[in-house]
């Protein structure tokens, strides 16, 4: 195994050890053509092999209707919170955001030097207000939400019903962790460095009419439409971490697709929070049942902050790291991405017992 551990970083995060040798296998020569993909033109018919494959591939898995544009960017979903605005509204115009977390309150944040960013509902970062609370306004450009919050481990289970407004989804930490509708959506992004490859690149599934619409004074780099007319090529793309993306992706694909995956995380994530729950209230998870994430797990013991200390120093000497919570949430949390193996949530679980019984 390399001397790999079970790796529960919130991300930068796992990936498959067949990928990494896959890449490895490839990285002097790939696939004859006498160089790295690293050193390849970006306008090559190499690289431009690999940029089609990656997309065809991420099409598939999620069923991507032909009306929506995949586009390979740069900045992290963190530019995207400028992005949305400059692409779907003028200044003056209203927005809805629906804050559930530390992400989505970024999210609106940046939404607020651009145009008039309305907190439809505001959570408390442990469920999800009910829909029947959203204050959702008149004439809105967009709704905006984040379908995962990464630090507070809060997913919504189905996307949110808001009406004629384009639903725009920050997807960075349960992107192709279970299938989806895209069309139910105008915009979905996210950061790959999750679930889906290295960090470098950002995924945008833009629906073709909402192209067209950015202000004026948008950078050219942050607009869709250009990205969209050039196939992800108006400058130099992240060809490194598109080219690790699609090997993820044709990966996936032969592994039985996201209906898998989905199994899979499942699977782990029932793992986890069962643990907490026989615990007899040795652990506890700070999140409603129903908005329990499937991909980021927070957990805390309640008795004794010195004692979540030991639980993550041990974890790690006993091979898993990154358990640490969010520094904002303190408490464990622990990542289970599509690619931290069953085995890797299961060495979790049975430690989790074994710390319990000992310091029950
Ligand atoms: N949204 C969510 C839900 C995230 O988890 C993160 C990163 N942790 C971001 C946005 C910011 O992503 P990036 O670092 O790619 O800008």
């Amino acid at each position: 195994s390399h001397g790999r551990v079970f790796n529960f970083s919130a991300g930068p995060a796992c990936l498959p050890a067949a990928v990494l040798e896959q890449a490895q296998a490839d990285l002097l020569n790939w696939q004859g053509s006498g160089m790295s993909v690293m050193e390849m033109s970006h306008r090559g018919k190499e690289f431009i092999a690999i940029t089609d494959k990656a997309e065809a591939d991420l099409r598939s898995l999620l069923s991507i209707p032909d009306n929506y544009k995949v586009l390979f960017l740069q900045g992290g979903a963190s530019t995207q919170f400028a992005a949305i605005p400059l692409n779907l509204a003028e200044e003056g115009d209203k927005a809805d955001y629906v804050v559930t977390g530390a992400w989505s309150k970024k999210a609106i944040g940046e939404g607020k030097r651009f145009l008039l960013a309305n907190a439809a509902a505001t959570g408390d970062n442990k469920s999800i207000p009910d829909p029947s609370t959203w204050n959702l306004t008149e004439g809105a450009k967009y709704v905006h939400y984040c379908a995962n919050e990464t630090i507070g481990g809060v997913e919504f289970k189905a996307p949110p019903s808001v009406g004629d407004a384009p639903l725009v989804v920050d997807m960075s930490s349960n992107f192709c962790a279970r299938p989806v509708d895209v069309s139910k959506y105008g915009v979905i992004y996210a950061g790959a460095q999750k679930n889906i490859g290295p960090a470098g690149v950002t995924i945008v599934i833009v629906r073709e009419d909402l192209l067209g619409r950015a202000r004026a004074s948008t950078p050219a780099m942050l607009d869709w439409s250009v990205a969209a007319k050039d196939g992800s090529m108006y400058n130099t793309p992240p060809c490194w971490s598109i080219y690790m993306c699609g090997l993820v992706f044709a990966h996936v694909l032969a592994n039985g697709g996201l209906e898998a995956v989905e199994a899979n995380n499942e699977k782990k994530a029932k793992l986890v929070y069962d643990a907490v729950e026989a615990s007899n209230g040795f652990y506890a998870s700070p999140v409603a049942r129903e908005a329990r994430s499937l991909t980021n797990v927070p957990f805390t013991i309640p008795s004794s902050p010195d004692l979540e200390k030991a639980f993550i120093a041990e974890a790690a000497q006993a091979g898993m790291v990154q358990l640490k919570g969010h520094r904002s949430v303190g408490g464990m949390r622990a990542s289970i991405y599509n690619f931290m193996p069953l085995e890797g949530v299961q060495t979790l679980a049975d430690f989790m017992r074994e710390f319990a019984a000992r310091h029950a």
